[in-house]
């Protein structure tokens, strides 16, 4: 893994001929990790970059996040030309794109019994966040005591065991999160390159240039998706077991990232 900046040079000029598509998380990756994943935004300057280069008839942007497709939007209110997608690929939604998973009921009444029995057993534990996102069930343990941690997993993994074992379920890990989500769907690699195929069939495919930023483990399956056709940025201290290309330090870094590319992407015209 490089820093992006110490391959700068080469790659202005990649990004100075292609038609950009990016990609990027928010948490982590636009917005610096709060307390709560209520509280966190990303800064006015990341907000009026993101706007230029909605604007470009070069570019395209999208957002793969984690959360729920209404939240996420709802942290970009005022932009226009974005396409979102939430629950990590489950729900998609830009201009001309509605999408929503067809998920079986079996799923429904599974995470239905899960939620009811973890805001039961998680009760006495301080700090536990329980997020129901319409499709997938969140558990956040950013706030609660380190010697309670493992009790919460416990709980957490027995509660749900029955249901994996089922196939109707399966659990992701990401930064002091557990998530449940459906068995069978959509991840952030499938999604992604789901867009870029569709973005190929509108335009002169061999010209689009992807690029994904993202900071958690759910963002390994669209480094893994773009390993040989785009740009792989990882956001954080670097790790070898990533599979993006590149990393940089932090969310101040990916802002100077976009922000050099509306640069480069306003010279053209
Ligand atoms: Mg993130």
């Amino acid at each position: 893994m490089v820093h992006l900046f110490k391959k700068w040079d080469k790659l202005k000029n990649k990004l100075k001929k292609k038609f950009l598509f990016i990609f990027l998380d928010f948490d982590g990756t636009l917005a610096p990790i709060t307390k709560t994943p209520v509280k966190a935004d990303m800064p006015e300057e990341t907000r009026k970059i993101l706007q230029g280069l909605s604007k470009k008839s070069s570019c395209k942007i999208a957002v793969i996040s984690g959360r729920s497709l209404e939240d996420v939007k709802n942290k970009f209110t005022g932009l226009s030309n974005i396409i979102y997608s939430g629950n990590h690929g489950l729900e998609i939604e830009g201009p001309k794109i509605k999408f929503s998973p067809l998920i079986s009921s079996g799923y429904k009444s599974a995470i239905k019994a899960i939620k009811n029995t973890l805001q039961n057993k998680l009760l006495p534990i301080k700090g536990i966040l329980l997020e129901d996102k319409g499709f997938s069930l969140s558990l956040h343990y950013r706030l609660v005591d380190d010697k309670q941690v493992a009790l919460a997993k416990t709980i957490f993994h027995e509660t749900v065991i029955k249901y994996v074992g089922g196939g109707r379920i399966k659990v992701r890990a990401g930064k002091k999160v557990l998530e449940v989500r459906p068995a069978s769907e959509w991840d952030k690699g499938k999604v992604v390159l789901w867009l870029l195929a569709r973005q190929k069939f509108a335009k002169d495919g061999s010209k689009i240039l992807p690029i994904y930023i993202g900071d958690d483990l759910t963002d390994e399956d669209a480094f893994k998706a773009f390993k040989r056709i785009g740009i792989t940025v990882f956001v954080g201290r670097p790790v070898r077991s990533s599979n993006a290309k590149y990393y940089l330090e932090d969310t101040s870094e990916v802002t100077k990232l976009l922000r050099h590319i509306l640069e480069i992407h306003s010279e053209n015209e």
